[in-house]
């Protein structure tokens, strides 16, 4: 038996509102607390939790940018030339993101999602590393550089596999009894959401199998380790999206040409705007100032969310909808979903959650980069605590 085993499981949008009312890990994890998120979306939140940096820091925002010069899709404006029904659809798209990937190389979260053809090679897309692997960050390190640095050995699990495969692993990593720390990201619940939306009697369902899922996995960490430190956590929460809002035709409306007076990219609930003259940036502003389900947000702002970049990397003018509405037709669907995250982290649906079997939960961790800072000193205090052990025992 070793002594110690933190361990650190993420559900993907496993929110505060979610779990509130729900008895979600009662008596495996009863400490619980309400964390703020990090504005944008998994691309931004994940990287936050795993280094500890916020967006103007890291650099992982959104995925895609404009940047023609660096765009590495050129070679996939012929197919502009198909007919948008065949290649809006989303299986074509699945073939396609799985081809372009490998093509490029990209070692992270990769999707093409909606974005036309006819513009594709304006843009570059920002996350070519995998942030839940080692040197996997834009900019900065993450936990996994930190445990390599540190000679720590450890679980991660491979972002390539599905949850249920990257479960089993983790309890046979757990079962060798080697490593002094794990980290398992399961990103069902996230999926799910998205589909089934927030009050769908599905959710409670999935959270219970999850349940099933930690119950096994510290019952295989007891059997090897005497104190298993468990926090289950979230990088955000899920709104229901109720309102739908074509930003695109208003902004199409202006007498102004994309790729030749501006860029834009749709985000679900952002649009990202680029302006290569000035009357481009009064109009695309006067009407962006019209449309009442949202609002641009100032530098100001940016800054205080710690999403502002000087370079205006991700865009000039930042446009953001208010919880519930969903932008569509965006660059990343062609149709509705049911539900959203990448609100403002101060809408309710946004929170994310913390929940531990550790009695005491220090009060500064208040934010999900801070899960960061508990990675980093329950992997210090396992490894001092195990190689003592193998000392005595030696
Ligand atoms: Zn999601």
């Amino acid at each position: 038996m070793k002594p110690v085993l933190p361990l650190f499981i993420m559900l993907d949008a496993c929110g505060w509102e979610i779990v509130k009312n729900d008895p979600f890990l009662k008596s495996l994890a009863p400490n619980r607390r309400k964390l703020n998120s990090v504005f944008g979306y998994s691309s931004a939140c994940v990287p936050s939790i795993v280094s500890g940096h916020w967006p103007e820091e890291h650099r992982n925002w959104s995925y895609f940018v404009y940047d023609p010069k660096n765009s590495p899709f050129k070679f996939l404006r012929p197919l502009r030339w198909l007919p948008k029904a065949l290649t809006s659809r989303r299986i074509f798209r699945r073939w396609l993101t799985k081809f372009v990937r490998s093509k490029i190389g990209f070692k992270g979260y990769f999707d093409l999602y909606n974005i036309p053809f006819e513009h594709i090679a304006q843009y570059d897309f920002s996350e070519k590393k995998s942030p839940l692997k080692p040197g996997g960050m834009n900019r900065g390190d993450n936990i996994f550089d930190f445990l390599e640095s540190k000679n720590i050995n450890y679980f991660s699990s491979n972002p390539d596999l599905q949850e249920d495969k990257n479960f089993p692993q983790l309890i046979s990593a757990i079962e060798k009894g080697s490593i002094d720390f794990a980290f398992s990201y399961w990103p069902g619940l996230d999926g799910l959401l998205h589909n089934v939306g927030n009050q769908s009697p599905e959710v409670p369902a999935k959270l219970r199998d999850y349940e099933k899922w930690i119950a096994q996995v510290m019952q295989a960490a007891k059997g090897h380790y005497e104190d298993v430190r468990l926090y289950v956590f979230s990088d955000h929460g899920m709104a229901n999206c109720d309102e739908l809002l074509d930003l695109k035709s208003v902004i199409e409306a202006l007498p102004l040409k994309m790729g030749t007076d501006y860029a834009v990219v749709y985000d679900s609930t952002m649009a990202r705007f680029w302006f290569f003259n000035a009357l481009a940036r009064t109009l695309v502003h006067e009407a962006l100032n019209k449309v009442p389900e949202g609002r641009i947000i100032s530098d100001a702002e940016l800054k205080e969310l710690r999403a502002f970049f000087p370079d205006r990397y991700f865009g000039e003018t930042i446009f953001l909808v208010r919880e519930g509405v969903l932008i569509v037709p965006s660059h990343m669907g062609e149709r509705p979903i049911r539900a959203m995250h990448g609100y403002h982290p101060s809408e309710k649906h946004s929170f994310a959650t913390l929940f531990t079997n550790r009695p005491e939960l220090p009060d500064e961790i208040v934010a999900i980069p801070d899960i960061h800072t508990l990675m980093v000193s329950e992997a210090q205090n396992a490894k001092t605590a195990n190689s003592r052990s193998v000392v005595l025992v030696a």
